[in-house]
This record gives C-alpha cells, sequence and structure tokens, in this order.
C-alpha cells in the first residue's frame, strides 16, 4: 500500500479501494484508464449512496438466472475487475460454470501475464485469452481490442463484461450474444446496449452474485425460466435511473441542505 489509511476515516472503504487500485496499477494490473474509470464509477456510487438498492438485486437476480441458463458462459476479465473482486469472480465462475477470460481494452502480454496471476492466486484453474495459439479476432472491433480466445467468448452465447466498454459491449450484441454487465452508470453505452444490466457497484454486486448463484444452485430449468420472466431489463435499468433521481430530488430539499 502506498498510503496508510486510518481506520477511523470515514470513507475508509472507498480509500482502501482506490489504493488497490493505484496498486493495482502500479502492478501493472490495472491500466492508466482504469484509475478514471474507477473515479467514474464512484461519482455514480455516491449518487446510489454507496448501498445495494432492491431494484439492483433484481438486476443481479436476472443476471445469475440468465447466466445458468446459458450454454456456454463466459466471464470476461480486465484489471479494474481482477483488482476489486479475485475471490468472488473465481467464486461466481465456479458456481454457474462460466469460464474466466482475460479480455483486455488495453492489451499488454505483461498485463494478461499479471491478472492471470492474480486470478490463479484466487482459486482460478482455467484461463482463456491469453494463449496466441486460441486467438481470433472479432471484426466488428478495431485493433488489438477486437481479440477474443476461439474456445471462449467467439464461441460463448452470453458473456458476463463487467466494466466494459461501449463499443465492445455492442459488438458483442450484433454477434447475436447475451451480455450481462455490472457498471454504476446507467446511462454509460454498455449499460444501454446490454441485455442484463446491473446498476451497482461490482464489488457489492459480484458478492450478491455468488450468493444468488448459491441459492438458485438446484433450481430445474423450468423454474429459472419462469423467475427470468418475471424480471425485465429495460424496467430495472428505467427503475435505475428513477431510483437516482429520486434521491438527488430528496438529498436537494430543505431538511438535507
Ligand atoms: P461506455 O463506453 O459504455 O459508453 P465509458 O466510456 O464512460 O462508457 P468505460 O471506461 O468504457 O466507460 O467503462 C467503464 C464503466 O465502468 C464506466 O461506465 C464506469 O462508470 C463503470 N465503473 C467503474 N468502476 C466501477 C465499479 N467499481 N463498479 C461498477 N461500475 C464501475
Ligand atoms: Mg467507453
Amino acid at each position: 500500500m502506498t498510503l496508510e489509511v486510518p481506520k477511523d476515516h470515514p470513507r475508509y472503504e472507498s480509500l482502501i479501494t482506490r489504493e488497490k487500485i493505484i496498486e493495482g496499477m502500479h502492478q501493472k494490473i490495472v491500466a492508466e484508464a482504469g484509475l478514471i474509470a474507477h473515479g467514474r464509477g464512484e461519482a455514480f456510487d455516491y449518487i446510489l449512496g454507496e448501498s445495494t438498492p432492491s431494484f439492483a438485486l433484481h438486476q443481479e437476480k436476472l443476471a445469475v438466472i440468465t447466466l445458468l441458463l446459458a450454454d456456454h458462459p463466459i466471464i470476461s476479465i480486465n484489471g479494474n475487475v481482477a483488482v476489486l473482486c479475485p475471490q468472488e469472480i473465481v467464486q461466481l465462475s465456479q458456481k454457474v460454470n462460466a469460464t474466466l477470460e482475460i479480455n483486455l481494452f488495453y492489451r499488454t502480454q505483461e498485463r494478461e501475464e499479471a491478472i492471470e496471476r492474480v486470478l490463479k492466486g484466487a482459486g482460478a484453474q482455467e484461463i482463456y485469452g491469453i494463449d496466441p495459439k486460441t486467438q481470433e479476432s472479432i471484426p466488428e472491433i478495431s485493433h488489438q481490442r477486437r481479440i477474443v480466445d476461439s474456445r471462449g467468448i467467439a464461441l460463448s452465447d452470453c458473456v458476463f463484461v463487467p466494466l466494459e466498454d461501449g463499443d465492445r459491449t455492442m459488438a458483442l450484441k450484433k454477434l447475436g450474444k447475451q451480455v450481462v454487465t455490472v457498471d454504476l452508470n446507467p446511462l454509460s453505452r454498455t449499460s444501454l446496449a446490454a441485455s442484463v444490466s446491473i446498476t451497482n457497484n461490482i464489488i457489492r454486486a459480484v458478492a450478491e452474485m455468488v450468493a444468488f448463484a448459491e441459492e438458485f444452485e438446484n433450481l430445474s430449468i423450468q423454474e429459472l425460466e419462469i423467475m427470468k420472466k418475471q424480471l425485465n431489463n429495460k424496467k430495472l435499468l428505467q427503475e435505475a435511473l428513477k431510483f437516482m433521481s429520486s434521491r438527488l430530488e430528496e438529498l436537494a430539499s430543505e431538511k438535507n441542505i
């Protein structure tokens, strides 16, 4: 850690998380732009109240059900995800039977290897996305950003892409895949384009998804399908925006300021 964070600091959790991201950048796990993305997320988390509202729990349920019902689900990992919730993301991959794939917007071999070490340290067995022999390109995206694993994202019917860029989300959708995301900004292109959007901090969201995956583990396909029908991604995303706007209205009232 580069900074000693006092335990009694009112924003202790937030400062510790920032330190993790900064340290992750020094260790070449997180890209520089990952720090900026984190700050963008933090701003929306302030509006959310830095806790999980009930609409987000519904989004998380829908996400877990979608992953459980998929034939070949994949979880895409970038530097921020690897630093913020490595254990939880590995647990989730085991619970929903999804393979992890390292898939980077700012791809370097050094970063891929650093992320691989973090995931292995968190208990991951198989990791796609790092073997040049199994890499192929998505024609919809330009440059390095289009490389995917031919055993993973290329084949999959459902990809969980937390903290993803809008371009890549839209390209995956165009390829006919279901896309599940976690993104604190309900107006990002990723949130708007995904099949299932979770408007929550990834640290809370993935831990809660693991709990739902345990709860739903023994349900039949029919039972999962019934639950899925009761949850509507578009309505839940609208709820997310309404929640944020009414919370701002309330905070702006006389009694609060
Ligand atoms: P888009 O490309 O989707 O229009 P963008 O360019 O603003 O959005 P990206 O950097 O491409 O953003 O994607 C990162 C997204 O992840 C941002 O919307 C940011 O708010 C969100 N984000 C950052 N940190 C977290 C976090 N801890 N939990 C959830 N979401 C986060
Ligand atoms: Mg973007």
